[in-house]
């Protein structure tokens, strides 16, 4: 028996966390595991804990996945590379005496009291891999399915492998739509997300002979589009697809003088290591952190360590 079946068969009340500002892949993973244990432990109560989800993931809401409990047996942590990260689910976590770290970060801290982190294109697919698979249904499947396809960008990024697309195949076997779902929640773009992105893109500025692409976003901005966070999400892979660009870096100013980073690298640059000096986290190809100071000298910052690595 898998590491998360067996916590879940010890616990009777289990919460699921997820990382500050979800994506595909937190909310696939928290929502398809939410949805496994309400199919198949009808005896278990299970809440979830992530901050608000985006409409493009509507198909994936559950009204009583939002509840309260006053504790819990066991936290499950998924696709958190560390505590922090957890955000207003750290507190819940720090209360549980059972956390479970389940999650595909080089960059994960191991936290809990059992990890079950490894290398793998989601923390969906490890997910996939900890179910039993005839325990599952279309609305699991779904989930997991959302997951994969955001993390690999559909399919395309340097983390997809065999075994990935296998899993994917036995995901779509349950009837899923998965066309519908690629294009409700990766490709659909608001008209407001499609202005912001123009934006970006005309503003972005090449440096070091066009092999690194930089864009900021102001909170200006942000305040003009009344935007949130997730509706820059695309952007930077636009950026890192620009011919000859190794380093995409994306500025949102989330506070004045203070800065979330986001990079994308294509074939050289190991933006973890570099995410990971400015208090971040995240993959070879695609990581993030927060940096202060103004917008000029983060990008200085950054391109000292990219050109390090290029050398
Ligand atoms: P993003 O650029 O926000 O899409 O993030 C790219 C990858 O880096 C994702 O896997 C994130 O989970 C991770 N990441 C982003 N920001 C941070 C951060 N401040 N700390 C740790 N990991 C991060
Ligand atoms: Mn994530
Ligand atoms: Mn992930």
């Amino acid at each position: 028996m898998s590491k998360l079946l067996s916590a879940i068969e010890k616990a009777e009340t289990i919460a699921i966390g997820g990382h500050v500002r979800p994506d595909g892949d937190c909310i696939g993973s928290c929502m398809g595991l939410f949805r496994y244990i309400k199919k198949n432990y009808r005896d278990k109560q299970v809440c979830v804990y992530v901050e608000e989800i985006p409409d493009a993931f509507d198909y994936l809401k559950e009204e009583d996945a939002f509840c309260e409990k006053p504790s819990y047996d066991l936290f499950i942590s998924l696709d958190c590379g560390d505590e922090e990260r957890l955000g207003d689910a750290q507190k819940v976590m720090e209360k549980t005496p059972y956390v479970l770290n389940i999650d595909h970060h080089i960059t994960n801290t191991k936290f809990g009291n059992e990890t079950v982190v490894k290398e793998a294109s989601s923390t969906c697919e490890i997910l996939y891999g900890l179910m039993e698979e005839e325990k599952l249904d279309a609305g699991i499947a779904s989930a997991l399915y959302t997951g994969i396809i955001h993390d690999t960008g559909v399919f395309k990024h340097s983390n997809t492998t065999k075994e990935t697309m296998e899993i994917a195949g036995k995901l779509i076997a349950f009837g899923i739509p998965f066309g519908k779902i690629i294009d409700d929640s990766f490709y659909r773009k608001t008209y407001k997300q499609l202005q912001i992105m123009g934006r970006c893109l005309m503003e972005s500025v090449r440096i070091m002979d066009g092999r690194c692409l930089f864009s900021i976003v102001r909170q200006n901005v942000m305040k003009l589009y009344e935007a949130k966070p997730s509706d820059l999400d695309g952007i930077i892979d636009e950026m890192r697809t620009t011919e000859g660009v190794e380093v995409a870096i994306l500025l949102d100013e989330r506070e004045p003088g203070e800065f979330k980073v986001s990079m994308r690298s294509n074939e050289i640059v190991d933006v973890s290591v570099i995410a990971r000096y400015f208090g971040g986290g995240g993959h070879v190809r695609a990581a993030g952190c927060a940096i202060k100071g103004s917008a000029f000298d983060v990008i200085n910052n950054l391109t000292g360590h990219i050109e390090k690595q290029l050398g």
